[in-house]
This record gives structure tokens, sequence and C-alpha cells, in this order.
């Protein structure tokens, strides 16, 4: 832990608010300091009305910002004499709290002011910086926090012991402080919490906590409790289908789709192989910013019965302690550890799933160090509880809006990297699904860089590729909710007698043989969504239309409608949708350049423009359109229909 200040790079900023918002996003740089939303800071300063009097203001982070990204516009300015008199109360509900902080404020647009504001304004100091750095947390967890404290620091800090973030802990903080305050003063412990640092300019307080910190850093090296060993882990052993299982399992007890991920890496394997692993990953979260409800398996997902009976009952234990209304936060765990794949993160989307990976990963290493210096000790159960469920968070919860219908659930496209299947991959990412894009173009491998995307290149043709690019999707996302077959080919126009053999397997095993295989591969997980799984396939007005010239290309659409139609009435006891959309004359794609497009155009005699609308509507049919109409069969519109045949080609009089 070093100091990042650069005087060179401090010089672009003038004024003490743009001071603060850099040195913030200093502390924001450093990921041991600050995670995800967690820590705030804020500056006090005097400034004029439009009376032209002094006002004192405090301003503090404001929610929605992140320190390492923030802005001064992510400050809230709050009237700095207000909050001292509201510190004087002797109860304030979270509520009326939350009401006070807004309807005080000086800009009516600010962020929402941090719920630590009145404890922020309670401390003398001009400059206030708040982290929950793993370093001290990993002491003031371990048994005898508060001595080890003590004995790091000294009179440089003042203590407070553990109380709800809230009113009470920012009374808590006014009282102690000046009791506790000395000359040689530049910080507070909050145990079990984190750590507050201050000063008169932005980078004292910014270099007294990279001080304070760094000093709890070189105790725990000074205890041997630095480094973790990581002695013989034993290799993942990952069941594509149990994880869609437990994924399966987690959705239920949330009462909605979920994504997992599965990270079976040396840390999460040597942690979930721990002989006291029981102890020390039920206790509870490292600081109450970072609840992560955790849920250890003694073995992947074997039974998913006795795994919901087993979560239900660790639920209704502990619900007696939540406050009412306890109804809005879902109980299912977001992370599970288990010996045989180490550790699964679980999120509404991809990204929280990876938010959820990336604070475990920090506990994860609090809790071990903890335990080599003395014993790992998190907050009592009722502690937690308390935090999980009350008002504030309840708040967050209800101003979240409603999610996009897809929310939880991931896809698999194929022919992902261009047309209509990197249309399907849009639509579908719109909708807040996860997707994961395959096609034999590596360029599948980049056309998003987003959690919420994977792409795989992958030769559809090859069975057991594919069996491994459906292993990666489950890792990387928990199991399969909808299927879009989409990847097929389009041969040179031949007539039959012309037609080489070779050719028409080549254009069967892409077009007709993949798609079996993949239907085959994907039953098993489609019969596990949450929602029941579906299938759209991007059929051809050629099935109910052929062509001259095009026979391979016409008879592998046909048998694929046809499969599709015989899967439709096998799978619908499973609950699995299969409908499918024959588009038509869809120039956006690959395939049609400039070049071929006035080629064709001319061979019948028309403008590229009459060309492309030579349908009944005289409309043109874009990528974009099927894969709107392909998106929305997996909906509730579609939520009664199988085996249905939606033409998307401008009406053609032969279909018709
Ligand atoms: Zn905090």
């Amino acid at each position: 832990m070093h100091s990042l200040w650069d005087d060179h790079e401090a010089a672009q900023f003038r004024g003490e608010l743009e001071l603060r918002a850099y040195s913030s996003r200093l502390l924001g740089r450093d990921k041991t300091l600050v995670l995800h939303g967690g820590g705030n800071t804020s500056v006090k300063v005097v400034q004029k009305n439009l009376f032209g009097e002094d006002e004192n203001v405090l301003y503090i982070k404001g929610s929605g910002w992140d320190l390492e990204t923030i802005e001064t516009a992510g400050f809230a300015p709050v009237q700095l004499d207000y909050l001292l008199r509201l510190a004087q109360l002797d109860a304030l509900s979270d509520t009326q709290m939350v009401n006070q902080l807004a309807t005080h404020m000086l800009v009516s647009s600010a962020p929402a002011p941090s719920i630590e504001t009145i404890l922020h304004a309670c401390l003398p100091h001009k400059f206030v910086d708040h982290t929950h750095a793993d370093a001290v947390l990993t002491v003031t967890n371990a048994w005898e926090g508060e001595r080890r404290i003590r004995e790091i620091y000294g009179d440089a800090v003042v203590i407070i012991p553990y109380v709800m973030p809230g009113f009470d802990l920012a009374r808590l903080c006014a009282k102690e402080y000046p009791r506790q305050a000395g000359a040689g003063t530049i910080g507070m412990v909050l145990l079990n919490h984190g750590i507050f640092s201050f000063g008169d300019s932005a980078r004292q307080s910014y270099e007294r906590m990279i001080d304070l910190v760094r000093r709890a850093e070189d105790y725990l090296k000074r205890e041997r409790a630095w480094d973790i060993p990581a002695p013989g882990v034993r290799l993942a052993r990952i069941g594509m289908l149990q994880q869609a299982q437990l994924r399966r399992a987690l959705s239920d007890a949330a009462g909605a789709p979920m994504i997992m991920a599965t990270h079976a890496d040396e840390q999460t394997l040597a942690f979930a192989q721990r002989a006291d692993l029981g102890t020390l990953s039920q206790q509870g979260p490292v600081t109450p910013d970072h609840i992560i409800r955790t849920k250890r398996l003694p073995m992947l997902g074997k039974d998913v019965d006795a795994y919901t009976r087993d979560y239900k009952a660790y639920f209704d234990e502990h619900a007696p302690h939540a406050k009412e209304p306890k109804t809005m936060l879902d109980p299912a765990p977001r992370v599970v550890l288990d010996p045989g794949f180490g550790l699964a993160a679980a999120g509404r989307t991809a990204k929280d799933a990876a938010v959820v990976e990336e604070l475990y990963r920090h506990s994860m290493q609090v809790m071990q160090r903890s335990q080599a210096l003395g014993g790992y000790r998190a907050l009592p159960a009722r502690d937690l509880f308390e935090v999980e469920y009350w008002d504030l968070e309840q708040a967050k919860l209800r101003k979240g809006g409603t999610p996009p219908p897809y929310s939880g659930e991931i896809a698999v496209v194929t022919g992902a990297a261009s047309g209509i299947g990197k249309a399907c991959a849009e639509a579908l990412l719109e909708r807040g699904a996860a997707v994961v894009g395959l096609d034999i173009n590596p360029m599948v491998e980049t056309i998003y860089r987003r959690k919420d995307f994977l792409g795989l290149r992958c030769d559809l043709t090859d069975e057991h590729a594919l069996k491994l690019a459906l292993e990666r999707a489950v890792v990387a996302y928990g199991g399969l909710d909808m299927l879009v077959l989409n990847a097929g080919i389009f041969a040179a126009s031949r007539k039959i007698s012309e037609l080489a053999t070779d050719e028409w397997r080549k254009v069967m095993a892409i077009n007709l043989d993949a798609n079996l295989y993949l239907l085959r591969a994907c039953h098993p997980l489609l019969k596990l969504a949450p929602n029941g799984g579906r299938v759209v396939v991007i059929g051809s007005k050629n099935v109910p239309a052929p062509g001259p010239g095009a026979a391979a290309y016409s008879a592998s659409k046909a048998a694929l409608n046809q499969l599709a139609r015989v899967a439709a009435l096998e799978w619908g006891a499973d609950g699995i949708h299969i409908n499918s959309v024959h588009p038509n004359a869809v120039f956006d794609t690959g395939i049609w350049t400039d070049e071929v497009l006035s080629q064709r155009a001319r061979h019948y005699g028309l403008t590229v423009d009459e060309y492309k609308t030579n349908n009944v509507l005289k409309t043109e049919v874009r990528s974009r359109d099927v894969a709107e109409l392909a998106a929305e069969m997996c909906g509730p519109l579609f939520a009664k229909t199988t085996a249905a045949q939606v033409p998307v080609d401008g009406g053609n009089e032969r279909v018709i």
C-alpha cells in the first residue's frame, strides 16, 4: 500500500471540491481499499448563498457514484449546520433521515447523500475519507480485534464498536470522537465495518488513510497472517447438468431466474476445500456493506430438493430477526461454496454476479487472514439480518424499477458473429438476457466486451466442440433458457443434375445435423429453465416455397422445420416451446455485398431498391426485423404457442 498522490496530476485541479474528487479517485483505484460503491468521502466548505451570506456546506459522496470514477457532480451539497442540529436529536428513523438529507441539499438534481452523511458532518475536520479497507477489517474481525487495533494505532485512532450504519452510528461517533480524540488522532476505526481518516487538505487526509492501512498490513505480515497457504488443492469436478440444477434451485429460492457463474480456480478451491470452511464461511460477511448470503454445500447439488429444503430451513431460522416487511428481498444465497467446484456467484444479471464474485474474493482473503491471526469473528447473525432487511435497503430495492423481461436468463445463439444471428444476440441482450454466441468465425469472440456476452468460436458440425462450448456457457452463466438456431449456409445456385454429393452433405451437416446435435445436448438444460425453455428456429421462405437451384438449402431447411415440429411434440411436456420464423430476402448480412446485390438486381431487371422491396408489402426486411420477432417468440406473447411458423418476408405471393 503506497500513496498514489501525484503533484503534477493534482495541479490540474482547482479548488477544494475538485481536489476532493481527485483524491477520492485515488482511493477508488485500490481495490483493497474500496470495492463497488463501498466507502465515501466528504469536504466541508464555506460558500455564499443568494443573499450574500456565508453558508457551511458539506459535500458528501452521492449514491450511484463510485469513488474510482467520481466527479465533482457526484458529491451532494448538504447544509452542514442543519446536519449538526440533526445529530443532537435522540432518535431519527431511517426514513426520516433520508427525507431530511434530501430536503436540505442545495442542488435539487444532486445525487442522494450517503447514509453516512451525518457521521461525516460530526467529524470536526475539513476532509474526511472512509473506506472498508481489507487489512483493517482483517484485524478488527479477528479474535481480540479491538486489542490489536489499539496495539497497532495507539491513540492515533478513535475506536467505535460495531453499530449498524445509520443515525445511531453517527450519534455514537459524535459522542465518542471528542471523548477519545487527542492531539495525535488522525483517524477512526469502526470495528467490523471500516476506517476513517481526516485532515486539513485532500492530500493529508488521503495519505493518512494510506498510512493507517499500511500499518495494519505491516502488522498482518509481522504476525504471519498475510500469506495464505493453499496446500494440495484438488482439481475441480464440474458437471454441466448439476450446475444447471443448482442454478435452478437458486432461481426457485429467488423467485426469478438467476445468473450463476462458477469459478473453479486455485483461490476458490483452496478456500472451499478448507477443513474449517463451515465455521469460516457461515459466520457472516466481513463488513455490513458487503452482505453476501453464502451457502456451503457438502457436495455439488446432488439432490436439488434437499438443497432447497436445507436452504428454506436456514432462512426460516434467521427470518424472525428481520424487520418487516421482509418479503421484498429474496432468500436465495448469492454465493455457493463447494469443495467440488469452488465458488458459484449468483445475481439477477451477469454484472451483479461478477460484483458478488469480486466482493467475495476479497472476503475470502480477509476471512482467511483473520483466521490465521487468531480466529475470524464475524458479526452475530442478528446484526446481519438487521442490515439485510433495514428500511434503507428496502427503499433501494423499491427504487430499482422493473427489470428487463429476460433478466437472469441465458440464451445461446448460433451464427452470432454477423447478420441475423448478431441481431438476435443484440435483441436478447437488450431484453436483459445473458447471451452466448457461437460461430465458426473468430470475430464472435470480440464483437462485444461486456459481462453478459460470451462469444465462443465453435465448429457446429463438431459434436465434441459443441459440447465443450455448452459446458463453458454453463460455467459462465449457470444454465440455458433460450436457444436460437440461426447458423446456416446458402451454397451457390446449382441444379440437381449438377449437385455434387459433397456439397449436399456439407449443407446438410451445417443446416441440419448440427442443429440435431445442439437440440439433443440442450434438452436437459432447457428442461431446467426456471421460466420454461424456448427454442427459436430461423427457417426460410424456402420451406413453404422452395426455389430452383437451391435443392440442398431448401431440403435442409425443410428437414430442420420438420425436426422442430417433432421436438415441439416431444418436449411440450417439459414446458419447452419451439417456434420458427421464415425470413426471406434479408440483405443486410455479410454475404450480400453491394456488388452481389446490384448483380442480382440487374439479373431480374430491377433497381437495387426495387429488388430489396420485391414483396407484397413493398418493404425491406432487415436482420433486425427477424431478430425482434425471434426475441419476442421467447416472451409472454408466445407463452401459449408452440410449433408456430411465422413468415417475416414482407408478404410472399407463393407463400400466401
Ligand atoms: Zn462504511
